[in-house]
């Protein structure tokens, strides 16, 4: 019965042209560069976190539904899934449709002109079609979205021209926020790879101002008394991750207490980093610089020019603006929104007692204290 319910809840889309013919390219089309699908992804999240920020700052009980917020990557060698989650502003079923596949940017074709011309997969962001860099790596992508304002709901594709969307009626609720599972290619699966991850992040998204975990496997040696081994206690390790190391013997030469070494699982921080505009200039190297240029904009290429300096008056920031060495593509296109120039403080307030936040979006005049 509840089977019926669910496949009546299915609905199938196709993707629009452009976005299909797009889709084709990252698929079929040999790029070696296909480890920019995490700072992609991990970009889109920053940007759902970003959102449900700004949302609260005039409406703090929209975070009730997640008050934390963070992205947390999670690899599955057994399932061969890699998993990107955020606790930003999620999608509303309508905006999951529109957002991941029904309706295409302007620069779904420009940037499949650029690639025709050689430029790098990597610029995809740029471009506004980072998304669907998932399909660099993955054979099935799986899209768990829930929004303040609607259910939560499941958008799927192998791509091959159609995307469903479900409303997700048994799946675990996630609060709010959104989940990205990547059902890995056979050869892909380094992706799963700790170490590889982490090195991931360094590279590419370091400079998130949100906290981002990852889920770790960690071997912790353990003292376990006799008796319990022979109940056979082995609480919370899977078969098989118990392993005898070392046994205690008392006067009589009977082994009193073991050591175990034990496998565990936890969340391991991985930028760590004071954000850079905070830091004294004369302490941030160019290539620091550059890189938290290159994680912020997507630019593939160096700034031209920077300058990090200090505002105080009646209100008080430390600054970064960057200068492009080239314009970007839609510069001059009426149709796109201007890019906000955006200015994160967070700050003690004056009695130094609470954290207050500023968010000002200069070109929409729009700044709340
Ligand atoms: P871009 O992020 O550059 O706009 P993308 O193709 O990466 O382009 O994503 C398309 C849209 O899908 C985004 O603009 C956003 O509205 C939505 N989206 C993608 N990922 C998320 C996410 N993790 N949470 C909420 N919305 C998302």
């Amino acid at each position: 019965m509840v089977e019926i319910e669910m496949e009546a809840d299915v609905e199938t889309f196709a993707f629009q042209a452009e976005i299909n013919q797009l889709l084709s390219l990252i698929i079929n089309t040999f790029y070696s560069n296909k480890e920019i699908f995490l700072r992609e992804l991990i970009s889109n999240a920053s940007d759902a976190l970003d959102k449900i920020r700004f949302e609260s700052l005039t409406d703090p009980s929209k975070l009730e539904s997640q008050p934390e917020l963070c992205i947390r990557i999670i690899p599955d060698k057994v399932n061969k899934t890699l998993t990107i989650f955020d606790t930003g502003v999620g999608m509303t079923k309508a905006e999951l449709v529109n957002n991941l596949g029904t309706i295409a940017r302007s620069g779904t074709k420009e940037f499949m002109e650029a690639l025709q011309v050689g430029a790098d997969v990597s610029m995809i962001g740029q471009f506004g079609v980072g998304f669907y860099s998932a399909y660099l790596v993955a054979e099935k992508v799986i899209v768990v979205t829930k929004h303040n304002d609607d259910d939560q709901y499941v958008w799927e594709s192998q791509a091959g021209g159609s995307f469903t969307v479900t409303r997700d009626v048994n799946g675990e609720p996630l609060g709010r926020g959104t989940k990205v599972i990547l059902y890995l290619k056979e050869d892909q699966l380094d992706f799963l790879d700790e170490r590889k991850l982490k090195e991931l992040v360094k590279k590419h998204s370091e400079f998130i101002s949100y906290p981002i975990y990852l889920w770790v496997k960690k071997t912790v040696e353990k003292e376990i008394s006799d008796d319990e081994d022979d109940a056979g206690e082995a609480k919370n390790t899977e078969e098989g991750d118990v392993e005898e190391v070392d046994e205690d013997k008392d006067k009589e030469g009977k082994p009193k207490k073991k050591k175990v070494m034990e496998v565990v699982h936890e969340w391991e921080l991985l930028n760590k980093q004071k954000p850079i505009w905070l830091r004294k200039p004369e302490e941030v190297s160019k290539e620091e610089y550059c890189s938290f240029y290159k994680s912020l904009t997507n630019d593939w290429e160096d700034p031209l020019a920077w300058k990090h300096f200090a505002v105080e008056g009646q209100l008080e920031f430390k600054s970064i603006l960057f200068l492009p060495k080239r314009a970007p593509f839609d510069l001059f296109d009426t149709r796109k929104k201007p890019n906000n120039i955006k200015l994160y403080v967070r700050t003690l307030c004056q009695k130094g007692l609470q954290t207050t936040e500023l968010f000002c979006r200069l070109n929409e005049q729009k700044c709340v204290v």
